[in-house]
């Protein structure tokens, strides 16, 4: 830990090198803490490079928070739509609605009302408050973490018991009071560009002199490694109806369909949100998908459905690694489910559809539509 004079030179080297070098990110030339808080929700667990578009089109469609709070939540989830992990929408917008009725749109600048709002955790609710409110909260995120880890030379695994906490401690006394908005941003700006997880640039580091890691050769393989969990493999199929105008089905996200699908836990896979027809698959996919469809009431024996494997798309979430195929079929006109609506297979992201739905969209796509092997359901 550093001491004294130290702490001066440390903070007044690293800001100087934020101010001259961080990057030009959208997000950096306001302070307006709504804009604040959407890109911190949508930077989290994603890049800064994928999130640049989505934040400029969410902020022309929902420029306000009182018009995001009164939009339809499909609409904020279909502007979402590609991104992923869409519980960070769903909760921005529940948020912005208990701004709205509990601080008259206001976004609120006590600490403990900003806790209380759906999708906000410690660092989030440090983030926006000090870049936009200029109050003393440091950060920790994955890159504060690894640079702390590296300048205090930290062993272990960072994720232990009570590790966190201290790396928390550390960050608050290193924090520069004058500046805690810039101060956080440099931290992690740091650790986003020089002090990345492979290859640490300490030769043009700007607090090189100040990093334990570096003086004892181990920077590189800080912060150690922990177990990772062991991959879940998922084997789904999925039923791509598409009819003579390339037309198909999605199925709605399970909270709209009121339990009425025999396999809830499916949709979960599918990110909550518009699907096609989707089965685990333990066996034989065809007969489990005629199951299914039967009990959503569609006739598969008798209109005698054809089922038409495209290639398998594969998809990756976390641990989990899911592994889909797709099966085309043809109709002349598609069959009436509840709740399910229609949409060009080659557009599906009409609606708010998950990233694996696209790719089994897009895989189901290469089939041509076939007259002669049309079913008629
Ligand atoms: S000297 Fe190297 S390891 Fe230490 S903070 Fe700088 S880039 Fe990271």
């Amino acid at each position: 830990m550093l001491k004294g004079q130290q702490f001066a030179s440390f903070r007044k080297q690293l800001l100087a090198w934020f101010w001259q070098f961080q990057r030009d990110l959208p997000w950096r030339r306001t302070r307006d803490p709504y804009h604040v808080w959407l890109s911190e929700i949508m930077l989290q667990q994603t890049r800064v490079a994928a999130v640049i578009p989505y934040y400029e089109r969410f902020l022309e469609r929902f420029p306000s928070l009182h018009g995001l709070a009164a939009a339809p939540e499909e609409e904020v989830l279909r502007r979402w739509s590609g991104l992923g992990y869409y519980s960070r929408a769903r909760n921005l917008q529940k948020a912005a609605q208990k701004i709205v009725a509990e601080h008259r749109g206001e976004f609120p600048a006590r600490l403990e009302d900003v806790l209380a709002l759906p999708g906000i955790g410690n660092y989030t609710a440090a983030a926006i408050l000090s870049i936009a409110f200029d109050q003393k909260h440091a950060v920790v995120d994955g890159n504060v973490a690894r640079v702390l880890a590296r300048l205090g030379a930290v062993r272990g695994d960072l994720r232990a018991r009570g590790r966190w906490q201290e790396l928390q401690e550390c960050a608050d006394a290193y924090l520069d009071p004058k500046s805690p908005g810039d101060w956080n941003q440099a931290m992690m700006e740091l650790g986003a560009t020089l002090c990345a997880p492979k290859s640490p640039q300490c030769l043009i580091c700007p607090v090189a002199q100040f990093c334990e890691g570096r003086k004892l050769g181990i920077a590189e393989v800080l912060p150690e490694k922990r177990k990772k969990r062991a991959t879940v493999e998922i084997h789904l199929a999925a039923a791509v109806f598409a009819d003579q105008r390339g037309q198909t089905l999605l199925l709605p996200p399970p909270e709209k369909r009121k339990g009425q699908t025999p396999s809830d836990h499916v949709p979960t896979l599918v990110s909550n949100l518009w699907h096609f027809p989707t089965i685990p698959v333990y066996d034989e996919p065809v007969a489990g998908l005629r199951g299914f469809l039967g009990k959503l009431r569609i006739q598969t024996q008798n209109g005698q459905l054809h089922f038409l494997p495209a290639d398998k798309v594969r998809h990756t979430v976390t641990y989990r690694s899911i592994t889909v195929q797709p099966f085309r079929i043809n109709v002349k006109k598609l069959p009436r489910i509840k709740g399910a609506e229609k949409v060009p297979l080659s557009e599906v992201t009409v609606l708010p559809v998950s990233n694996l739905t696209r790719k089994v969209a897009r895989a189901a796509s290469g089939l041509a539509f076939s007259k002669k092997k049309a079913n008629s359901s």
